[in-house]
Formats: structure tokens, sequence, C-alpha cells
């Protein structure tokens, strides 16, 4: 679906039926964002499955608490997935995470490769989340 003004076209977006709808949000490249409003109402319209917003900018825009979708993905109504690669510097390691229902997490659960994720590389994201000055040191 073609972006529109730079931003993703959620209205025709919205219209279109589909396994999975995937938002980008803030988007990469153009670094534009939807308000949680916006992908709320979105969510409501949506002919879609499941929802999924990737969050990797979150961290970067003006007001991650209130452009987050992280409250809608605890009612279970959207997928939220984040990186450490970004604002935690650790694009090496591919740690990430989601949140999601625990029907989707089960689901996903069955078909993830066993070793996803080295020890080493959980061992760093736990380090860099559970350090408080970690985030702000390398951003
Ligand atoms: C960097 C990035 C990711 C995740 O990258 P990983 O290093 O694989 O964790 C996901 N989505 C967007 C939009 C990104 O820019």
């Amino acid at each position: 679906m073609p972006l529109k003004n730079w931003v993703h076209d959620l209205d025709a977006m919205s219209q279109v039926e589909a396994d999975v709808a995937y938002i980008v949000n803030p988007h990469n490249p153009t670094g534009t964002a939807h308000s949680r409003a916006a992908i709320e109402r979105f969510v409501e319209l949506s002919r879609a499955a499941l929802v999924v917003v990737d969050e990797a900018y979150i961290d970067f825009t003006d007001d991650p608490e209130q452009t987050t979708v992280m409250p809608l993905a605890r009612e279970g109504d959207v997928v939220v997935l984040r990186t450490l690669s970004k604002v935690y510097a650790l694009a090496g390691l591919r740690v990430g995470y989601m949140v999601a229902s625990r029907e989707v997490v089960a689901t996903l659960r069955k078909i993830r490769p066993p070793f996803s994720v080295g020890a080493l590389a959980q061992a760093g994201a736990l380090a860099a989340v559970k350090d408080n000055t970690h985030k702000q040191r390398v951003s």
C-alpha cells in the first residue's frame, strides 16, 4: 500500500482484507508517525485479522509514552514489536521483543526456531534493559 503524505494510508489500508496489517510507527525511512488515536481507529475499522505495529523507533518520537500503542497490546487488540537494535545500540545482537495476546504468542512459539536468540545475546539484552543508564548513554 503506497504511503500518503509520507505516512501509512490507514484509511486505504483499513479496506484491505488481509491476514496481517503491518504498520511501522514511526515509519522507517520517512520518520513520520501516526497518533495512538489514529491507530486505535484503524484497529476498529481494519479488515485485517491481525494488526502488527512495529515500534523500532518509538523512543525517537517527541512523546513515546503518548505515541506507543502498547496499551492496546495489553488488551490483545494489536501486536507490538520492539527491537534493541536502535535506541539500545545493540544491532549486532538481533534481539527484540513482542507484546501480544497469549494466543498469538503460543502460535509463534510453535514455529519459532529453537535457537533464534543465543545465550550471549539474551544476557547482553537483559543487562542493557536492566541498566537504567545504558539507553541514555548510547543514544
Ligand atoms: C531496525 C528495525 C527493525 C528491527 O531490526 P533488528 O535489528 O532485526 O531487530 C524492525 N523494524 C524497523 C522498522 C527497523 O528499522
